[in-house]
């Protein structure tokens, strides 16, 4: 049944060859090799790596050398089935033979992939969790297996086996079954998130406490880091598009769903070309939204966090947040979907007071356990020293990560460093005018009223309560609103008051509290820097407009822009998404070198040798136009 022939014996196992000749690659990226060679030599591993840090080929290469060597099919176990015909379709394109078995194929289909499974003339599969572990497809591992043509397992976004993860999936706990029924294959691990809760668990839960664990630097280095304080969020993301990515794919995070269809809606309006997605709208259409993002150039996708996981479109110029994440983990990830391809991207979030607060309620609202949610706390906390840190973003980042650096250059507090301000004095301010009311009224009261007393405004509430009277009445005239919520939301960030949520929102003391009365402790601020609030001009020339590399001269920018069309017709022809023909970087390299025969286009980078045979005489003659 299993092809009897021999194993390819003309075609190189060595990790490089494969590099070079399936994929174009001149060399690995980080610890790639050391992955790849450990996981062909048949050992387990777990790879951490950041999003877009290439952690594709860490399977892909061994997959491939193990099957040239004999030893049969990679199953790749994947939660994201929307996207393996797209990641299987860049594989046909490399010349790779791999399948999907999902939900999306007809029984017809799925028989076939099943028949050429048994054959064993596929490299790699992929499937979800739910499919792997149904009995059927096990029998059918058995039989593989029992020929010894059984090669390696992949467990991508291997994260959802832990419930510490964000993205926790129930299937993913039955793949124990594997290293039970088929203890010879190698297995790894792979994912993005690297916590150590998660990472433990995945150890744990996967049984892979044996295997070499690969960990990467988080450092993205292309991605510039962007925190503002949220004034008003939509202008200031109309102005940052605008000024900063007119044309180029992005992605805007919303917390709700009806803010995600708000924000579409107005990005439309102002001649943006975005699309909504979040878990509330119909699958067909999320669908073809999401194909739309990967298919089309310069769309901006408006969603929740339902969106992103595994979504490996390269060429994402911005990541903006309008609304604070839950935890450093979300937001790297998120972050991380931005500049895949190493040219420079921009990862850019709005943060006000009320993220803090809704954060907060959020976490004490759930129905969770009290350790759990002092867990949440923790890393809700380490967000917001980032969003109110003065010094390098990255640093802070990559400290969260376990990882020691020196400023960084390409973060807004490196690139222009905020004026700070000492608030301690206003922070002292504040807190004895909530301590007081509390005193005097025998009840807490909310940001508004706090805010009024300290600015000496005589409100009728102020009035009613006989708040004028309090020592600390006017106290505050000398600062601005903005300072005040500046003040206060960094000491809601650091825990000492807090908003209670059951009570109408109002300001709580804290144990903290003391210290910063007592000038214990120090509250830095950073100045308010404020920003025109002019409309912003309608970004007519955003619709299909489509960027040419800056670099390259003017005759090599109009090869760059008819490879690009042509690209265009390939991709639409292949029903799969441009950059799995060939990337940007890809085609501006050959718009540079302007080819005249096959000789000149070897070893530019991602060109393989299955697409130099099968595009190789159509580029040459696209750019001798
Ligand atoms: P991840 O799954 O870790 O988020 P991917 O596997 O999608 O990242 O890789 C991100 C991008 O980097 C892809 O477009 C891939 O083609 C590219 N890439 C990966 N490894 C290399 C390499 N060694 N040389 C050049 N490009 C690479
Ligand atoms: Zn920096």
């Amino acid at each position: 049944m299993i092809a009897a022939s021999p194993p390819h014996t003309e075609l190189s196992v060595a990790s490089h060859d494969i590099l070079r000749e399936v994929f174009g690659y001149d060399r690995f990226r980080g610890p790639q090799e050391a992955i790849v060679e450990h996981v062909i030599a048949g050992g387990d591993a777990l790879v951490l790596m950041p999003t877009g840090g290439g952690k594709s080929l860490c399977y892909q290469i061994p997959a491939i050398a193990r099957q040239r060597m004999g030893q049969g099919i990679t199953i790749v176990i994947s939660p994201l089935i929307a996207l393996m015909h797209d990641q299987v379709g860049a594989l046909h394109e490399a010349g790779v033979s791999a399948a999907f078995l999902n939900s999306t194929l007809s029984g017809e289909e799925a028989s076939a992939v099943e028949k050429r499974l048994l054959r064993g003339d596929i490299t790699l599969l992929y499937a979800a969790p739910e499919r792997v572990t149904t009995p059927r497809f096990l029998a059918q591992l058995d039989s593989l297996y029992e020929r010894g043509y059984l090669s390696l397992f992949a467990i991508d976004e291997a994260h959802c086996v832990s419930q510490w993860g964000h993205d926790f999936r129930p299937e993913y706990r039955a793949l124990t079954v594997l290293h039970e029924r088929f203890a010879n294959v190698p297995r790894m691990a792979l994912t993005a998130t690297a916590d150590a809760l998660t990472r433990e668990d995945i150890l744990d839960r996967l049984q892979l406490q044996e295997a070499r664990a690969f960990v990467s630097s988080f450092d993205r280095p292309n991605i510039r880091y962007t925190i503002v304080e949220k004034k008003d969020a939509t202008q200031q993301l109309l102005r940052f598009i605008s000024r900063e990515h007119l044309g180029d794919a992005g992605i805007v995070y919303c917390q709700s769903r009806k803010r995600v269809e708000e924000i579409a809606q107005t990005l439309c309006d102002e001649g943006i070309d975005a699309l909504p997605y979040h878990a509330g709208l119909d699958a067909k259409v999320r669908q073809a939204n999401q194909d739309r993002f990967l298919r089309a150039e310069g769309i901006v996708m408006v969603a929740t966090i339902a969106f992103g996981m595994g979504i490996d479109k390269p060429d994402v110029r911005f990541v903006a947040h309008l609304d604070m994440p839950k935890n450093i983990e979300g937001y790297y990830q998120e972050t991380g979907r931005a500049g895949r391809d190493g040219e420079p991207a921009d990862a850019w979030m709005s943060y006000g007071l009320q993220d803090v607060v809704n954060q907060r309620r959020m976490i004490d609202e759930s129905p969770a356990g009290e350790e759990f949610k002092q867990g949440l706390r923790g890393k809700l906390d380490a967000l917001l020293g980032l969003a109110e840190a003065t010094d390098c973003r990255r640093v802070r980042l990559l400290h969260y990560f376990g990882e020691a650096s020196g400023p960084c250059g390409n973060c807004d507090n490196c690139l222009s460093p905020p004026a700070v301000w000492d608030g301690t004095d206003a922070a002292r301010k504040l807190l004895s005018t909530i301590y007081r009311v509390q005193q005097q009224s025998g009840i807490s009261f909310g940001a508004g009223h706090i805010m009024d007393i300290l600015r000496g405004k005589s409100t009728e509430k102020v009035a009613q309560h006989g708040h004028e009277a309090l020592s600390t009445f006017g106290i505050g005239t000398d600062l601005s609103e903005v300072q005040l919520r500046g003040v206060l939301r960094q000491l809601i960030a650091i825990g000492a008051v807090e908003v209670d949520a059951q009570a109408f929102n109002t300001l709580q003391l804290t144990d903290l509290s003391r210290a910063v009365l007592k000038g214990k402790v120090p509250v830095q601020l950073r100045e308010s820097v404020s920003t025109p609030v002019g409309k912003t001009k309608r970004a007519t020339t955003a619709r299909g407009a489509s960027k040419v590399p800056a670099s390259l001269d003017a005759a090599a920018q109009d090869r760059f822009t008819a490879l690009k069309a042509w690209r265009g017709e390939v991709a639409r022809e292949h029903n799969l998404p441009a950059y799995v023909i060939f990337h940007d970087a890809t085609l501006a390299a050959i718009a540079e070198r302007a080819p005249q025969s096959l000789d000149d286009l070897q070893g530019i980078s991602g060109i393989g040798a299955k697409k130099l045979e099968a595009y190789g005489e159509e580029v040459l003659r696209v750019v001798s136009i």
